[in-house]
């Protein structure tokens, strides 16, 4: 097929934290890959997914929550945020219908970039049909120039319909990346990291999960098992202690669950090992933050 039939193109999903953004990307790639978690913030970094048909090629990115900075983490996550406005073809700005807060400066700017835009009312499983209807009534009219959607990235309602649109939008242009079958842009290293971060989430409380970043320090492949041994940071001698509980209980419970889904995803026996270091304020730390992968470019 000739580069002119073919279309390409960088479709980036915002919103709010919470608004489902990450389920949407792993319901658009029909695979696990990005982490999915009910608190918000445990995307901190831009989430490539590449989707390859014959005649087009769409990478979509997951983007951090927005968030107003409160420390220099937030300030990087942002940078991702503003990042991902520049280079992106298309926008899908996401709503929650049962947190319909709209950050409208983000849609204004947007419209200056004079790039297509979807708002997509997300979590319509859960919601009554008429007041979705309303909804997007109101939205269509207090946002002419954007085309309104709605979806339950959860329950895939409305996202292959979704995908449909975005390739007519999309432009004529050839393929960015390989296309071969390789999903992502993103290490292995890089998911496994997210997998132990998402097992974190789930299973402390507060700030914990927070305070916390992951670091892959060996990921070997052998003949019949990966052998990955994995670093949590935590800031405080406090968290340590509470990270790895009693008798190392909460941090067995976390190595377990983490190992089962690096299995499911790599597809082969594991064994992890997970040791808990304390990285003073690393979130303060601009050359922690570095070596965390948290890198302006
Ligand atoms: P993000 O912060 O925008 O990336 O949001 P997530 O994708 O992590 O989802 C936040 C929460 O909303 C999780 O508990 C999801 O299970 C839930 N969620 C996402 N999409 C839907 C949906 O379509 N319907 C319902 N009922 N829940 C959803
Ligand atoms: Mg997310």
């Amino acid at each position: 097929m000739g580069n002119s039939e073919h279309k390409a193109g960088f479709v980036n999903i915002i919103g709010l934290p919470n608004a489902g953004k990450s389920t949407l990307l792993n319901a658009l790639m029909g695979e696990k890959m990005a982490i999915i978690t009910p608190k918000p913030q445990t995307t901190r970094h831009r989430i490539i997914g590449i989707l390859n048909e014959d005649n087009y090629q769409i990478v979509f990115s997951d983007t951090p929550g927005i968030v107003k900075p409160h420390n220099k983490l937030h300030e990087k996550m942002m940078s991702f945020v503003r990042g991902s406005l520049q280079d992106a073809d298309i926008f899908i700005y996401l709503i929650d219908f049962f947190n319909q807060e709209i950050d409208e400066e983000i849609i204004e700017k947007i419209k200056e970039l004079k790039r297509p835009l979807f708002i997509a009312i997300n979590k319509i499983d859960k919601a009554d049909a008429n007041e979705v209807g309303q909804y997007k009534n109101k939205l269509t009219s207090d946002f002419p120039c954007a085309f309104v959607e709605t979806i339950s990235a959860k329950d895939e309602i409305g996202t292959a319909e979704l995908i449909e649109k975005i390739v007519e939008l999309l432009p004529h242009h050839a393929a960015f990346y390989p296309k071969d079958d390789s999903l992502s842009d993103r290490s292995m290293r890089f998911f496994v990291s997210e997998i132990i971060r998402e097992k974190i989430f789930l299973n402390y409380r507060d700030e914990i999960p927070y305070a916390t970043e992951v670091f892959i320090e060996n990921y070997v492949e052998k003949e019949d098992i990966v052998v990955i041994n994995a670093v949590i940071f935590v800031e405080r001698e406090t968290q340590k202690a509470i990270l790895i509980g009693n008798n190392g209980k909460a941090i067995k419970k976390v190595g377990i669950e983490s190992r089962k889904d690096i299995e499911e995803f790599i597809g082969s026996k594991v064994f992890l090992e997970l040791v808990v270091k304390v990285s003073k304020n690393w979130r303060q730390d601009d050359q922690q933050l570095d070596r965390f992968g948290y890198k302006i470019n």
